[in-house]
């Protein structure tokens, strides 16, 4: 392993991995340090929009994310009970049109490969979980559980909601548990097509104070995925997510349209995560190190640009980096933070206020944003 990188990330997740990408092409030599042993195919869907496409295309895979991706003609959002339409928004080539870039439903694990193959060979060290990290002015010391070390100029925490980094920076502190789960189940499409039933590509189902988020996860169509947000009083279970069943499901969707009861009959295994957030951080650096993503503005999922917004920061870190150069690296943070904390903030809220789309709304503000052509907004400077 080199060891004597001048960037180091902590978190090879997708916002870790874009950060890097992008850094590396601007010329900076960075490590990238993730805790996991390697990286598996979890059963989980992701939301990509056209906001991130542009990202994808600087790093250079657009076109293979585009690929194996679903590209949903409509997001719509329909009655739970009823299944009324309560919204139709355009994306499709629509999307491709005004926002620049196409909007894609995709496999979390399968996007996050293609994200890994655009790093830099041997840059990526598995199996290095950050357990201490000081910065002693001149560079910072990180010291993993296998007890190896590293020295680096800067330090990016893209460690996800529970980051080191973020407790390093401003001491230990839970993340809030919002009240709600979310459930995730992968369902194969020949077992979708015995149900006699028709199930859209792009399709949130809404009542009062739940949801069930569902679409296609590969452009052969081969694959559905349901994500749900459901009231739970408390979080009570070790570990990241706990097995459901599909007897909980159908407690939670009593009184749903026959195509959610159909969803729910053809589901073989659903797991139940809990729906986390924090307050916005009162700093996103100290010294020479530096927050992104859910380590820095962590939010529940129902914007579905949670990712996006961590694959942004890592876009806009490298850009201001590459205006200042890493001898500058305090104003390039400050830059950073001038030009992402507005945009990760408003988003993180609309995200935990669960609104997003289920009216007839514009969602130019966010898919129509081009990280790259936005004006860079000075220090200090209001917007
Ligand atoms: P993470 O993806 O959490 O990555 C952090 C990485 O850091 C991990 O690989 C972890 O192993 C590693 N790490 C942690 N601690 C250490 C350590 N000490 N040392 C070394 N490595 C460490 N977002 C969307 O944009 N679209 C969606 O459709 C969407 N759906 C979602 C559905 C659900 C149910 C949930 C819970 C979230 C969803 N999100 C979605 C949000 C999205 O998953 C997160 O916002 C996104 O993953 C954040 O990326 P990140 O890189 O900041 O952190």
């Amino acid at each position: 392993m080199p060891n004597a990188s001048r960037i180091a990330i902590v978190g090879a997740g997708l916002g870790g991995v874009a950060a890097g990408a992008l850094l590396q092409q601007a010329g900076f030599v960075v490590d990238i340090f993730e805790q996991a042993p390697a990286f598996a195919r979890l059963g989980a869907g992701i939301h990509m929009g056209p906001n991130v496409l542009k990202i994808f295309r600087r790093i250079g895979i657009e076109d293979a994310v585009t690929a194996i991706s679903s590209k949903p003609d409509f997001w719509f959002s329909r009655d739970g009970a009823t299944g009324e339409y309560l919204s139709r928004i355009p994306l499709g080539d629509y999307a491709l049109k005004t926002y620049g870039a196409p909007y894609l439903t995709v496999h979390r694990g399968d996007l996050h490969a293609l994200q890994v193959e655009a790093l830099q060979r041997g840059t990526l060290h598995f199996d290095k979980r950050l357990t201490s990290v000081e910065d002693d002015g001149s560079g910072v010391d990180l010291t993993f559980a296998d007890g190896t070390r590293h020295r680096a100029d800067i330090v990016v925490g893209a460690d996800g909601i529970n980051s080191r980094i973020r407790e390093t920076l401003l001491g230990e502190e839970k993340p809030n548990y919002s009240g709600w789960v979310g459930h995730r189940a992968l369902i194969d499409r020949d077992r979708l097509a015995r149900t006699g039933f028709t199930f859209e590509p792009c399709v949130k189902w809404w009542s009062r104070d739940r949801h069930m988020m569902a679409y296609d996860t590969m452009g052969n169509g081969r694959e559905y995925y349901y994500v749900t947000g459901v009231p739970h009083p408390a979080w009570d279970f070790d570990g990241a997510s706990v097995p459901s069943s599909r007897d909980e499901m159908r407690e939670a969707f009593a009184g749903y349209h026959p195509t959610v009861q159909a969803l729910i009959e053809a589901t073989t295994e659903v797991s139940k995560w809990p729906l986390l957030n924090r307050n916005p951080l009162p700093l996103w650096s100290r010294g020479r190190m530096v927050l992104l993503g859910d380590a820095c503005h962590p939010m529940k999922p129902h914007m579905a640009q949670g990712a996006a917004m961590a694959i942004e920061d890592g876009a806009m870190l490298a850009r201001c980096l590459g205006e200042t150069g890493l001898s500058d690296f305090a104003t390039g943070f400050r830059l950073y933070e001038a030009n992402r904390r507005e945009r990760a903030s408003r988003v993180q809220a609309v995200s935990n206020a669960n609104t997003w789309l289920r009216t007839q709304e514009d969602p130019a503000w966010v898919f129509g944003y081009d990280i790259f052509e936005a004006p860079l907004r000075g220090e200090g400077e209001a917007a």
